[in-house]
């Protein structure tokens, strides 16, 4: 079994989709370890988001995703990274395919409503920044 953070995006709150996406990652045969809805600080969200820190559209990025509340998510399951990452679609949500989270609710590609770990190591490192605390 493995470990992925998940995030539904401020934007993802806001329109409401915090249930879909749960019930989407449970449907799924995923399971929840932890949930909490919290606005990051700056310094979290630059963490984060660390590896994009010389993109052109990381300062949108941070204060998208610092504007508002979003949900942080610990999902347990077998290869839960990639499970996950197939449940919310391609990262430009045009090109996502229909019946994935972004393919299904999302037209543009900074608010794409959700996040999911890319990697085992990113996976560790980011429920580790969201819930220092967690067993
Ligand atoms: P996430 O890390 O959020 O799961 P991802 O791994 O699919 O997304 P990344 O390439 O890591 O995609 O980009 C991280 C986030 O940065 C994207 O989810 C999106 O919100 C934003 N982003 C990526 N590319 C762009 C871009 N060209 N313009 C604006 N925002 C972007």
């Amino acid at each position: 079994t493995e470990r992925t953070l998940v995030l539904v995006k401020p934007d993802g709150v806001a329109r409401g989709l915090v249930g879909e996406v749960i019930t989407r990652l449970e449907r799924k045969g995923l399971r929840l370890v932890a949930a909490e809805l919290r606005t990051l600080t700056r310094e979290v969200a630059e963490t984060h988001y660390a590896e994009h820190s010389e993109r052109p559209f990381f300062a949108d990025l941070v204060e998208f995703i610092t504007g508002g509340p979003l949900v942080a998510l610990v999902v347990e399951g077998p290869r839960a990274i990639e499970a996950f990452r197939a449940l919310a679609g391609a990262t430009d949500p045009v090109k996502a395919a229909p019946g994935t989270i972004r393919g299904d609710f999302a037209l543009e590609v900074q608010n794409n409503i959700v996040h999911g770990s890319d990697s085992p190591e990113s996976a560790a490192r980011e429920v580790k920044l969201f819930f220092p605390d967690l067993g």
